[in-house]
């Protein structure tokens, strides 16, 4: 099959109005996010436990995962939260918990966006009650204009992010618009008509 050079504008998915990363650009940022994870937990023992939040960040901690060369156990917790169609509202509830006792354990959490921060400081204050040493947040994108509640690591854990997002609504690598858009491969803005 012959190579197109205009191939990500051909494949560009129709409701995408444009591409803020592309597939190359999120796979150097995971890379670098990584290096630095590593660097920081390589000589840690217990091995850290990296705690996925499903669904929307299942693409960036199986590419982040593979890229730590170094001992960790993996687990996932879900978080529901019934806001509107782009927003979450303030009392997000784990609907499922952990399969890994993390007493004692050094978790580091793996989001794919932070935006008002009320799921992660949900999940983080979870996680401290379940005993963990220290939480290290690892968010891919990170909207800080709106944040409504503060998100700090616990502990000697440490804060991660790929990416600041401007304000807009974000799919594709993992986040969703009604269960849509998750398996794009690059993180692109939605056309607002497809929520309003
Ligand atoms: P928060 O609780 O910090 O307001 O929001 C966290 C969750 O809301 C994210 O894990 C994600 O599921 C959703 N979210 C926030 N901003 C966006 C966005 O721009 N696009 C998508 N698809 N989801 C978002
Ligand atoms: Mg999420
Ligand atoms: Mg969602």
């Amino acid at each position: 099959i012959p190579i197109n050079p205009l191939n990500s504008v051909l494949t560009m998915h129709s409701h995408i109005d444009r591409i803020l990363w592309n597939e190359d650009q999120i796979s150097r940022r995971v890379s670098e996010l990584a290096a630095e994870i590593a660097t920081d937990f390589r000589r840690c023992s217990p091995s850290p436990v990296v705690v996925g939040v499903a669904t929307g960040a299942f693409l960036f901690l199986a590419d982040l995962v593979r890229k730590l060369d170094f001992s960790i156990a993996v687990d996932l917790v879900r978080v529901e939260s019934y806001g509107s169609g782009t927003q979450s509202n303030g009392s997000p509830t784990i609907s499922f918990d952990l399969k890994l006792d993390i007493n004692g354990r050094h978790v580091i959490l793996v989001e794919d966006i932070l935006d008002t921060g009320h799921t992660l400081s949900r999940v983080i204050h979870h996680l401290k009650s379940k005993g963990a040493s220290s939480v290290s947040v690892c968010t891919f994108l990170d909207k800080p204009a709106r944040r409504k509640v503060l998100v700090s690591p616990v502990g000697e854990g440490k804060f991660y992010r790929g990416f600041e997002c401007p304000d807009y609504f974000v799919v594709g690598y993992g986040m969703d618009f009604a269960e849509l858009y998750r398996n794009l491969p690059y993180i692109g803005v939605l056309k607002p008509e497809r929520y309003k």
